[in-house]
């Protein structure tokens, strides 16, 4: 790997008391080039803008996906990734389905890991903070042929992150619009995907909502998604979440709360959730708890949600009581090493600068 220090660093000016998530970059950002069908070697540079042409094609056609991940600083300093093979893995499944070339194991691991090694004073420590990395790979042939291009970037950038708290959220169950479909790129880190759901999602927000819980595409009778996260939903005292398949995308937070909860003797079934089973549960009494789960803000406890223009609210529980909350303290807990790791999720970061 070849490293070009920047003679300019901004770690001086970063306040870990008070920065805001996602302008603020590290000093320092991987890049790789794909030509003649094979990937250069990577570098690592300073974090700054690339000169590209509007006729790129990863801007015209949307060849493009990426990656969310997480790094955690302990109380010693030690920093630790967690379960990163599984976005390598998720990386090369979203670039495959978009006719992109893989990247390889080597790049993506010793990139994130000798960025993050250099860029440890930028990782806060304390309750909800961490390093957010986003590692991406797009098509930068500048060329307006609507083909495969033969020239792509991968890159990883990295911002800090906070998220202490959030506020439970009003969802709507979608009944038009919808996220994924059968054959498409539902499964895949796309970015299009995100683009896809940005106008109805505005929409919800017109009407007072937070997020959309997307539901099948052919029947709009299935629980999907909840915005760009993974959906559970529990009915007395049993977990459900949707299995994954070609529509829904395989959340690594979504696994971790599987094993969990597992570890923690709830009961889980993983199963298609209808949203006549969520309804006759909210008119019986039994519905407990709806949240969404993700790298980002780890769980967003759901407080309503609206379906067929009623809103329906849920039960305020404690933070003992939820199953939500229990889980996600637990997995937090793993990830900046606060308690043992029995499954072994955790991936230290060895000083090498
Ligand atoms: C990234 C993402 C998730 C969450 O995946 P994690 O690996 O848990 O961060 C869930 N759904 C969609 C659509 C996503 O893009």
């Amino acid at each position: 790997m070849i490293i070009q220090k920047s003679d300019n660093l901004r770690i001086s000016t970063f306040d870990p008391e008070n920065f805001s998530f996602g302008n603020t970059f590290v000093d320092h950002m991987v890049i790789c080039e794909f030509e003649n069908g094979k990937w250069g070697e990577p570098k690592i540079v300073p974090y700054g803008p690339l000169g590209f042409s509007p006729a790129m094609m990863g801007i015209n056609y949307g060849q493009a996906c990426f990656e969310g991940m997480k790094a955690y600083k302990d109380k010693d300093g030690d920093v630790f990734l967690f379960r990163p093979e599984k976005n390598f893995a998720r990386i090369n499944k979203s670039a495959s389905r978009l006719a992109m070339p893989e990247v390889t194991e080597e790049m993506f691991m010793d990139g994130i890991k000798t960025l993050v090694d250099m860029e440890r004073a930028w990782i806060p420590h304390g309750e909800g903070l961490s390093l957010y990395i986003r590692p991406l790979i797009f098509a930068t042939e500048e060329i307006l042929k609507a083909r495969i291009s033969e020239k792509y970037m991968f890159a990883v950038v990295a911002t800090p992150a906070k998220s202490y708290y959030t506020e439970p959220v009003s969802v709507k169950i979608a009944e038009y619009y919808s996220r994924s479909a059968n054959g498409g790129v539902g499964f895949a880190k796309a970015a299009g995907n995100y683009a896809a759901a940005f106008h109805p999602t505005r929409l919800a927000m017109e009407e007072g909502y937070d997020q959309i819980v997307w539901t099948d595409d052919s029947t709009h009778q299935y629980l999907e998604e909840s915005g760009t996260m993974n959906v559970f939903v529990r009915i007395n005292d049993t977990i459900y979440t949707p299995p994954i398949s070609e529509k829904i995308l395989d959340g690594v937070t979504r696994d971790s709360f599987i094993q969990l909860a597992q570890s923690l003797q709830m009961n889980v079934q993983v199963e298609p959730i209808s949203v006549d089973v969520v309804m006759e549960a909210q008119k019986n009494g039994t519905l407990r708890e709806m949240w969404g789960v993700g790298t980002a803000v780890v769980t967003t406890v759901f407080k309503s949600f609206g379906f067929q223009n009623e809103k329906y609210d849920l039960p305020e529980l404690s933070d003992e009581d939820s199953y939500a909350l229990t889980i996600k303290n637990k997995l937090t807990s793993i990830q900046s090493n606060l308690c043992e790791d029995p499954f072994g999720w955790r991936l230290k970061v060895e000083k090498n600068n």
